[in-house]
């Protein structure tokens, strides 16, 4: 048999062509059409929900909806630039951030992208944005404590490692400062931190930047900014993202805590993104599976057993309520999902008891087994007797003859909440916090003037820091009062208290 090369280049060309056009079938295609941040693309049949496809000028989308001959399409950036018929190209990626030490101390866009104009990030981990929450048998409850470092909190309302707690109230009530309170008490705790900014404005974000370099935060935290000017994707994607990058210092045995500030705007964002790729509206024209973009989100966080490390994720989702009103669709539904909520009143705040945390409406479903003991004691009492002091102060307000027990009552209750106040910026370490509730619940404040409650309570500690240090440093280090802690504690009180009157 001869030879025939005529033949045989043919058939090689032949290969070579249907090879590219196969190709091009696969992984590029074209935009059918284009605009408010949304594109229509043809010939991608084989894209993957989820999947990161690539325009002309190096923007980034996410494919959303597969439909029967076309895909929705959600672009990550500027879009002014894209036209209809451009080629569209297949990553075959799903979206994702990088990841490790390297973020930390870095202010980064949903993509994990610098934004804070100190040069690229070196790191080669990535993570994909979406991941599946740990199971059941990967988690063991909540056993150690998360300290705010606010007094009302860390003994009303106490936070674990691992639990999700929602921070909700109307705006301007104090809901970012709790957070960043939160975040600037983990200093030299071994916690690392991540503070989302979704929806906020620039200069909102970067005063809460400011706050953390001022305090020393920035060394252990990440901060994750979309702010309202940007597109919708990218706010819908940025607690995916900043969460990938928690997760990653989880997986490693590290403490993590994350801050969604906040999952109101990140719900509004997902239903612009929804309506304009054409999803059916449902209630308050979300749409239907918005319950379950928070609920996978929020489900990440988690306390691992000790075979995957013993890590913890803890997340403080903030949610912003119209007039109160938390039986909204979004606030119900983020209520259910979290582990208990701490609740902000306008009322309260404009009473001046700051932070205003409704006693009443807050709780925490888990923090609790995870309190340390002294918190535990004086907490006990203390929610008791503001619980009465309530319910009389309610009905005080009517008559004016009231039992000398009444008085007593309501007068502790005062004092009490003069107590739970704290200022901004000024965490509290655990033992001094135990210290000032115990002044409280043992009735040490009934002599003391309401007004002078706030200067009793601060110059008490400064004395004991300085003239007791020892017996701060015991009870930080038991977690209790023991006989002889509470036996010293008494007497230095009482010192204290003849030369503070006089
Ligand atoms: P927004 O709805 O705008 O996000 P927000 O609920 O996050 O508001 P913040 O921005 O935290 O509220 O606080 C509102 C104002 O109250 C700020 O000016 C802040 O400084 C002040 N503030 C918050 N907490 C305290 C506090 N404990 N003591 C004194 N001032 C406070
Ligand atoms: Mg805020």
């Amino acid at each position: 048999m001869a030879m025939r090369p005529d033949e045989i280049v043919a058939i090689l060309r032949r290969q070579i062509e249907e090879f590219e056009t196969e190709l091009q079938v696969e992984d590029l295609g074209s935009v059918l059409m284009v605009g408010d941040g949304i594109a229509r693309v043809y010939g991608l049949e084989k894209a993957l929900a989820g999947e990161l496809l690539e325009f002309p000028g190096g923007t980034y989308g996410m494919v959303l909806n597969l439909e029967q001959d076309n895909i929705g399409v959600v672009i990550l950036g500027p879009y002014e630039h894209i036209k209809e018929g451009d080629p569209v190209r297949r990553t075959k990626r799903v979206v994702q951030v990088p990841v490790g030490e390297a973020m930390i101390g870095r202010v980064v866009n949903p993509l994990g992208q610098p934004i804070d104009g100190k040069g690229p990030i070196k790191t080669d981990k990535w993570r994909p944005i979406e991941t599946r929450a740990p199971g059941v048998v990967d988690r063991v409850s909540v056993n150690q404590p998360l300290q705010t470092g606010l007094k009302a909190i860390d003994s009303l309302v106490p936070i674990g490692r691992g639990q999700r707690e929602l921070i909700i109230g109307d705006r301007q009530t104090g809901k970012t400062a709790i957070a960043v309170d939160t975040i600037l008490n983990q200093k030299d705790q071994d916690v690392i931190c991540i503070y989302v900014a979704i929806g906020q404005k620039a200069s909102t974000v970067a005063a809460v930047v400011d706050t953390f370099l001022k305090h020393g935060a920035m060394d252990y935290t990440i901060v994750v900014s979309a702010t309202a000017s940007e597109p919708s994707p990218l706010l819908y994607i940025a607690p995916y993202a900043g969460c990938a990058m928690g997760e990653e210092f989880m997986y490693q045995g590290k403490d993590v805590l994350i801050v969604y500030d906040d999952l109101s705007k990140h719900a509004a964002a997902y239903r612009e993104m929804s309506l304009l790729l054409r999803r059916p509206p449902g209630r308050e024209a979300y749409p239907g599976d918005i319950f379950y973009i928070h609920s996978r989100l929020l489900e990440r966080a988690a306390k691992l057993n000790d075979e995957l490390g013993g890590g913890s994720l803890t997340a403080l989702p903030i949610i912003e309520t119209q007039a109160g009103d938390i039986s909204a669709y979004i606030p119900t539904n983020v209520i259910s999902i979290t582990d208990g909520q701490i609740y902000l009143e306008s009322d309260l705040f404009y009473a001046g008891i700051r932070p205003a945390i409704s006693v009443g409406r807050s709780v925490s479903r888990v923090g609790g087994a995870a309190q340390v003991p002294m918190m535990r004691k004086v907490a006990g009492t203390l929610r008791l007797e503001l619980s009465q002091y309530r319910e009389l102060a309610a009905f005080a307000q009517f008559g004016s003859d009231l039992d000398r027990q009444t008085q007593a009552l309501l007068a502790r209750g005062e004092r009490m909440y003069e107590v739970l106040k704290q200022e901004q910026y000024k965490p509290m370490p655990v033992e001094e916090q135990a210290v000032s509730l115990y002044v409280a619940v043992n009735g040490y404040l009934d002599s003391i003037a309401v007004a002078d409650v706030v200067r009793f309570e601060r110059e008490l500690l400064e004395f004991l820091r300085k003239e007791r240090p020892a017996l701060l440093a015991k009870l930080r280090q038991e977690k209790k009062f023991t006989e002889a802690i509470e036996e010293e504690l008494k007497k230095a009180i009482v010192e204290f208290k003849k030369e503070f009157i006089s």
